[in-house]
């Protein structure tokens, strides 16, 4: 029987807007990759694509341009090294994202985070939903990733070596976003793998496909929909942690540095990660992370010299490695790759970077293709969509663009709609 589409993207595969090329996300929990597997996503996309790998808002890869017949070949590859694509599109509980890398609170979040990793992907429970379902982790709120979140795990509370957890739900962006809310407060993480099957529950129960655990939020109400929770046979259990599986690959970081690389739009090239790969094998302990702003980051081990590493890192992948804040600059794939791409994000965050004061630049950026919103534009200091397609006088089609500002805690509020790209341009070098 040959493969339906919701087939192909529950094995992480989407097809590309250009004819007989497909894209292939890898889960990577909390953003953690081993310099091994690094190497074996560089070698798939020199193999079998362009030799390109996109690094994701979510902490994911997507390998683009490869060809149908090489798919089954191309898992094989990536599960020799224990990557798995399982759930990484689709109706499944996505990859665990974590924009929390250079918390205290990491090692937490990422053993939390390979626990649930573990515990979905893969399992028929959890597969064939109404639509994605995402959960984050994260160790505070103060980036508002916990609001965008089916489930948001906020770290309330470490004592004893026993986390405890806010859970945030009902968030999520798209065409209409809506804030997660509070479910519940400082439960040991015990609780979370059964709260988080009961609230599966209530979400496959009333949620028609294809809407989000936030549809049910908007029609039930917050109330109504917590009780259902609450009402769920499993919604107090306590199930003791598995042990025995991977529960790190980032070692402790006391007295190590943390080394970000900006990569433009998350794109790199195979030959970049496999410097990178070879970078982390000699200076950060064979381990990497993909963060939530699409670039990669390294925990030098102790007595690693940043600055030597960085110009290592420089002269060998053109990439300027720094300590410490950088720009922040979100970028969809959009019409390059991506089917509902609008427009050219690229093209449009190149605009940007050139257009724009560089006191503005401090602030965080984010550009999406459509109103999908992958970038997460409404978290960024500064959010553009591609909104909608235009026609001019002579019929020709062009994007018109939405900026959200967001100033404060919770989502950015669009300020202005409708914006050709010349009008994109001059509101935003005005923009306070
Ligand atoms: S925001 Fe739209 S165009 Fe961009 S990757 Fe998501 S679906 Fe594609």
């Amino acid at each position: 029987m040959s493969k339906t589409a919701a087939d192909f993207r529950l094995d992480g595969i989407y097809t590309q807007r250009q004819d007989g090329f497909y894209m292939q996300r890898v889960k990577l929990p909390a953003g953690v990759i081993s310099a091994g597997q690094a190497r074996t996503v560089a070698d798939v996309s020199t193999t079998f694509g362009q030799g390109t790998v996109h690094l994701t808002s979510r902490g994911s890869m997507e390998i683009h341009w490869l060809k149908e017949p090489d798919l089954p070949r191309i898992k094989q590859e990536l599960a020799k090294t224990g990557l798995t694509s399982r759930g990484a599109c689709g109706g499944a509980v996505r990859g665990i994202t974590c924009g929390s890398q250079g918390a205290q609170g990491f090692p937490a979040l990422e053993s939390l985070a390979w626990r649930l990793h573990r515990h979905f992907t893969g399992n028929p429970r959890f597969e064939r939903l109404p639509k994605k379902f995402k959960i984050g982790v994260e160790a505070d709120i103060v980036g508002g990733r916990h609001l965008i979140q089916d489930v948001g795990l906020v770290l309330a509370g470490l004592a004893d070596g026993r986390a405890r957890y806010d859970v945030w739900i009902a968030g999520g962006l798209g065409r209409a976003p809506r804030p997660g809310f509070l479910l519940a407060g400082n439960l040991p993480e015990e609780r979370i793998i059964p709260l988080i099957e009961a609230i599966v529950a209530v979400y496959v129960a009333h949620a028609p496909p294809p809407q989000r655990l936030k549809y049910v939020a908007a029609q039930l109400g917050q109330e109504e929909l917590r009780r259902l929770i609450e009402a769920e046979p499993g919604y107090g259990e306590e199930l003791p942690p598995v042990s025995g599986f991977t529960e790190h690959i980032i070692p402790p970081s006391a007295g190590r540095v943390r080394l970000i690389l900006p990569v433009f739009a998350g794109n790199l090239t195979a030959d970049q990660l496999r410097r990178i790969a070879e970078a982390a094998d000699i200076h950060a302990d064979g381990a990497l992370m993909v963060t939530a702003n699409q670039d990669i980051a390294l925990l030098l081990a102790a007595g690693a010299d940043p600055d030597a590493v960085a110009a290592e890192l420089r002269a060998g992948t053109g990439l300027s490695a720094v300590v410490g804040s950088h720009r922040i600059l979100r970028v969809c794939p959009g019409s390059h790759e991506c089917r509902m791409g609008l427009a050219a994000t690229r093209e449009v965050a190149a605009l940007v970077a050139d257009a724009v004061p560089e006191a503005l630049l401090g602030l965080e950026w984010a550009v999406s293709g459509c109103q999908n919103s992958c970038s997460q534009p409404q978290l960024a200091g500064v959010g553009i969509v591609a909104a909608r397609l235009s026609a001019d006088a002579g019929g020709t089609k062009s994007p018109r663009f939405d900026i959200y500002r967001r100033r404060q805690a919770g989502l950015g509020e669009k300020v202005h709609e409708g914006l050709t790209s010349e009008e994109l341009v001059a509101t935003l070098m005005g923009i306070d």
